[in-house]
């Protein structure tokens, strides 16, 4: 077994666009997480790609463009909501949630807190998100494992738990940080 020592005392931000925020309220409500949301050592804000359509419908999927099966979610209100969630802040880690992205490990996002203050977390639905977002945001595509969920909302939350145990002052006396 090894032992970490936190590596970071500043606040991280964790920015969720997603069309579901209600799915995050109990989780992160409770217990650790809820704790350090509660005692400002986290925050966790979320950004509803349908607050960034235009038609009255709110439509947020399409077909992809290039062609292929079924709808992706239309790249356009992701990448408002992702503008709008950036703002002028600097240290910024985007990330598209994806079960073809590179596999999420503790030392991942370790390093992640290291360099960044601000981490935005995009939760698909669908087929996905249209290709073109990750291009224009030079976003990094992240898996947490071979299976295939309905939507980026579970991993979200898998992947702010996971970085926010290592965040300093996050977890009490009670509880370690460590690894096997
Ligand atoms: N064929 C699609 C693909 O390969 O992206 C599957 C899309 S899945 C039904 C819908 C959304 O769930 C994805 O856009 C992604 O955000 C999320 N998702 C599903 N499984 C995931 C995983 N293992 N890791 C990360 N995100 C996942």
């Amino acid at each position: 077994m090894r032992f970490y020592v936190y590596i970071e005392s500043v606040m991280i931000h964790f920015h969720i666009i997603t069309i579901f925020p209600e799915m995050f309220d109990s989780y992160f409500k409770e217990s650790i997480i809820g704790r350090a949301i509660k005692s400002s050592v986290i925050s966790v804000h979320f950004y509803n790609p349908r607050d960034y359509t235009k038609d009255k419908h709110k439509n947020v999927d399409n077909k992809a463009y290039g062609g292929g099966p079924g709808m992706v979610m239309i790249a356009k209100p992701i990448i408002q909501a992702v503008l709008k969630a950036k703002g002028k802040k600097k240290k910024v880690k985007i990330i598209i949630l994806s079960p073809a992205g590179k596999k999420f490990t503790n030392t991942h996002g370790r390093n992640i807190i290291k360099k960044y203050t601000d981490i935005i977390l995009i939760a698909g639905r669908y087929e996905g998100i249209d290709a073109r977002v990750k291009k224009i945001l030079k976003a990094e595509e992240v898996s947490i494992g071979d299976f295939i969920l309905t939507g980026g909302e579970l991993p979200s939350m898998v992947i702010v738990d996971a970085i926010a145990r290592q965040v300093k002052g996050v977890l009490g006396k009670k509880e370690s940080i460590e690894e096997d």
